[in-house]
């Protein structure tokens, strides 16, 4: 994204990086600003009234908006999830209400701030643009001491002097940014050398898989719930990864920030009882349950229409949930194999994680440990021992949740060709 004063160069650099970056595609705005100058609508903007552009507001169909220098501009959700599922990098010229509230839905997007040379440069530049007239550009000028002060919320800046070197700096960002193991965790470029780690993916290939993820949430009333702090972060790398595999993914998931993972089909559920719901319905045509979700342990003994008012002291009577593998063991007549998630805490994590998965009738369990910090929930990265049902395990070192769910995926096909252990 590139935001800053208007004047400051942003829309001359995008042009150049959608010229040099082939698979990167630039996000037409749709303004209720009137056409200037040599502008086409629908290739500079989407000119549109303000009544239009407040009923697309309505809609929904803006994934930011902002109202500057007097004039609406938003960007299309649609075009840009589009663009995205289909694995382009977009670019967007915009301003930093929009930069900010865009950074929010896709907290990977790279936010870079254009500075102009010079307050005086950029007057300069706003009146050769020569598409403006004067008020307009004292207008634009003046915004711009406020727009700067936003730059500490930005992930670089370029200094737009010499346009050359600012163009090479914008590219240097991306190409290094392209090349960041936290925006891309598992490169499709390392697949090429398909290391041993990863043997036993090409099992799941045309298979049904069914992948829960994220917390569930479950209500004391209208407004609140009891939840825990999984991201659902372990649970889409899951998804991600069989989906890549070549398998057919059912992705069950409870509320996240994350996006759901495109390619898959995600049904979203609220508390642990839909989720046992969804379920029931689905594990016997599946080939692999993957628990990954937090289901809640606990949810209120009792559920109050409206909002509970604020009280000195009050009791919060709790009951367990349903347990959801050990009830589907005992109502689905051909059960799928499972690999089960256990967060436990302390030493003895290892025998508490074997004792789950056999209690709950799984082939293998991935134990995370709940007391390290930086892994599991919350984090981006992940550390943990699969355990198989014969006590053989596999440790997974300290990696992104998204590298981690490859090995994942790796072992338990390893262990479905070749029986427990999976070596
Ligand atoms: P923005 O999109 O940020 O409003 P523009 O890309 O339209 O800004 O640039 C404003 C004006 O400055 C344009 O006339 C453009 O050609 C010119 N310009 C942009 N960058 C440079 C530069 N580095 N040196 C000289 N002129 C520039
Ligand atoms: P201009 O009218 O000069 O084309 O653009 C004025 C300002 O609006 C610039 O700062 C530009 O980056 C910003 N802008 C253009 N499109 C969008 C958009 O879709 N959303 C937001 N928030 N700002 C935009």
């Amino acid at each position: 994204m590139l935001a800053g004063p208007s004047g400051a160069g942003k829309t001359t650099l995008a042009h150049h990086l959608v010229d040099t970056f082939r698979s990167a595609m630039f996000s037409v705005s749709t303004t209720t600003r009137s056409l200037r100058g040599s502008e086409e609508d629908g290739s500079d903007y989407f000119f549109v009234s303000r009544e239009e552009f407040e009923k697309r507001i309505e809609k929904g169909f803006f994934l930011e908006w902002a109202e500057v220098h007097g004039h609406l501009y938003g960007t299309s959700e649609e075009w840009v999830s589009g663009q995205i599922a289909e694995g382009r990098s977009v670019i967007l010229d915009i301003d930093v209400q929009g930069a900010l509230q865009v950074k929010d839905a896709f907290p990977e997007s790279v936010l870079i701030f254009i500075l102009p040379a010079s307050p005086e440069v950029l007057s300069d530049r706003l009146i050769n643009r020569s598409t403006d007239d004067s008020e307009i550009i004292l207008e634009r000028v003046k915004a711009a001491a406020w727009e700067t002060g936003w730059i500490g919320a930005f992930d670089y800046f370029v200094r737009n002097d010499r346009l050359e070197d600012s163009v090479k700096q914008v590219e240097n960002i991306l190409q290094g940014e392209g090349n960041r193991l936290v925006n891309m965790p598992f490169p499709d470029e390392a697949r090429v050398f398909e290391p041993d780690s990863f043997l036993g993916r090409e099992y799941w290939k045309n298979r049904r898989i069914i992948v829960t993820s994220g917390p569930t949430r479950e209500p004391l009333d209208d407004v609140r719930f009891i939840s825990n702090r999984s991201s659902g972060l372990m649970g889409s790398s899951m998804a991600e990864a069989f989906r890549d595999a070549g398998s057919d993914v059912l992705f069950v998931t409870g509320s996240t920030c994350n996006m759901n993972p495109p390619g898959v089909s995600t049904v979203n559920i609220t508390t642990a009882s839909d989720m046992l719901a969804v379920l029931g319905n689905e594990v016997g045509k599946a080939d692999l349950l993957v628990m990954a979700a937090a289901v809640s342990d606990f949810k209120p003994v009792s559920y109050m229409h409206g909002k509970m008012e604020r009280a000195g002291e009050c009791e919060l009577q709790l009951k367990a949930t349903p347990d959801i593998l050990s009830t589907l063991n005992k109502t689905v007549e051909c059960m799928c194999p499972v690999l089960a998630f256990a967060l436990e805490f302390g030493e003895d994590g290892e025998e508490k994680a074997l004792k789950k998965m056999r209690h709950k009738g799984a082939c293998a369990v991935f134990l995370n440990r709940g007391d390290i910090s930086g892994i599991g929930m919350e984090a981006t990265g992940n550390e943990g021992m699969i355990i198989f049902e014969d006590s053989s395990s596999l440790m997974i070192h300290r990696c992104s949740k998204r590298y981690a769910a490859e090995l994942v995926v790796a072992a338990m096909g390893r262990y479905m060709i070749k029986g427990i252990g999976g070596e």
